[in-house]
């Protein structure tokens, strides 16, 4: 059954008019047809069944019963240097399949991206969300550089830094010593940490250096692989 990703309210006999671009959608890509039914969620009141009213001018979804109730998906957050392209768009894409409820593009001293597409990584978090039939969509931050956001940052959010030299702990061992539900991961860029970034990411108590292996792997592997081992260890 089709599922989407709704702003409205969702309670029993709620009844809004769908946006131009998912009315589009329902129409003309699959082909729905007035009285059919699709799944929607919001990200606060748990996933609906509901029915569609098609008319020439638009799309109305009417809620009839709750599918599933709401869960915090809000645990696992991701820290990444987009590098250039658009693999930014597939680790925003697997992140959202992992279970990342909030994703920060972040600016290192290496990270070659100036501009960061945010309302595309939405819309690809959106649309994973979908898929993957979760109950939430992951927020996607502005991009901001990584000083910053490590000196403004909740310290009880573990930071798991992924480390391509340099000491670093077994990831699966790292996470096996720790028992924080909320937990962060942090993947370098193209080119990797500077020497400074790792000396001075290495002396915050909230941070954990963790290696994914003996290769060196890509932005986007090591983002996807940090995310796997977590969530099958962890979740
Ligand atoms: N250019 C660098 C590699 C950067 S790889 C070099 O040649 O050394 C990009 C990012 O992926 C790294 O900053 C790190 O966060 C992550 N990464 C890659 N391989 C890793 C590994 N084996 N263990 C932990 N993190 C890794």
């Amino acid at each position: 059954m089709i599922r989407l990703f709704v702003s409205a309210d969702l309670k029993a006999a709620s009844s809004f008019p769908l946006d131009e671009k998912q009315s589009h959608y329902l129409k003309h890509v699959m082909r729905q047809n007035d009285g059919d039914d699709i799944l929607v969620f919001n990200g606060r009141d748990g996933e609906w069944q509901g029915t569609l009213a098609i008319t020439k001018k638009n799309v109305a979804f009417t809620a009839q019963t709750q599918t599933r109730a709401q869960v915090n998906e809000g645990l696992l957050t991701l820290l990444f240097a987009p590098i250039k392209s658009n693999h930014g768009n597939m680790t925003i894409e697997k992140a959202s399949e992992l279970g990342a409820s909030a994703i920060y593009p972040i600016i290192t001293e290496r990270t070659v991206v100036t501009r960061v597409p945010t309302d595309r990584y939405e819309a690809i978090a959106i649309e994973a969300a979908e898929q993957c039939e979760r109950l939430s969509v992951p927020k996607i931050h502005e991009a901001q550089k990584l000083e910053v956001l490590l000196k403004n940052w909740n310290e009880h959010k573990h930071i798991l830094l992924c480390a391509e030299a340099g000491e670093a702990t077994p990831i699966a061992a790292a996470l096996a010593s720790m028992n924080m539900p909320s937990l962060a991961v942090l993947i370098g860029p193209e080119g990797g940490f500077t020497d400074k970034e790792f000396s001075m990411l290495r002396t915050l108590p909230f941070v954990t250096p963790v290696t994914l292996g003996p290769r060196i792997l890509r932005a986007d592997t090591a983002a996807i692989s940090a995310l796997s081992i977590i969530q099958a260890l962890k979740q």
